[in-house]
């Protein structure tokens, strides 16, 4: 079985330009799959010779709301099925409460997790993982989904959490 990495973390962080960047090559294959409900995307992605599965989620809202409760509950499905979790954030927007509420929901699951801080191109490295040391959730990978930036060594650290 390959390997099954979920993207979450809340709306417009880049969560799908993260996933369309993972799978767009080659055979990179974005279908509904038997049994699984359309609101997650699944793609297949390449690292090197190795392949694997990648699940986006339309991300994690407030929970009071009743849009915000189904995409927690689809959020939550895909880090049930995941092996390995990258919880996306904005350098742009910089820590919000909602990212601090998410770390603390992700803490319960004892998969692994990498901290992804996103749309950090033309960005301090150091004062961008600064901003999100208290999260409390170790090394960061530092990227631009958008340009690439960062996205090639984010796949390396995932060949050791895999
Ligand atoms: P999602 O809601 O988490 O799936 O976020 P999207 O992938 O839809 O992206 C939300 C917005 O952020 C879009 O306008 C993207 O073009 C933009 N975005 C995504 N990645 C980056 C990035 O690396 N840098 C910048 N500057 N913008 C980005
Ligand atoms: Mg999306």
């Amino acid at each position: 079985m390959k390997a099954l990495v979920a993207l979450v973390g809340r709306p417009n962080v880049g969560k799908s330009t993260l996933f369309n960047r993972l799978t767009r090559s080659r055979d990179a294959l974005v279908a509904d799959q038997p049994g699984v409900t359309r609101d997650r995307q699944y793609g297949l992605a390449y690292c090197g010779e190795q392949s694997f599965f990648v699940v986006d989620t339309g991300g994690i809202m407030e929970q009071e709301s009743e849009i915000g409760s189904l995409m927690r509950g689809q959020a939550q499905l895909a880090i049930e099925e995941a092996d390995v979790i990258f919880f996306l954030v904005d350098a742009r927007e910089g820590l919000s409460s909602l990212d601090e509420e998410i770390a603390e929901w992700l803490r319960c699951t004892e998969k692994p997790l990498k901290l992804v801080i996103n749309k950090a191109e033309g960005r301090d490295e150091d004062l961008v993982a600064s901003e999100f040391y208290c999260l409390g959730l170790g090394e960061p990978a530092i990227i631009s989904a958008r340009q690439g930036q960062g996205v090639e060594v984010l796949l390396q650290a995932l060949l050791t959490l895999l």
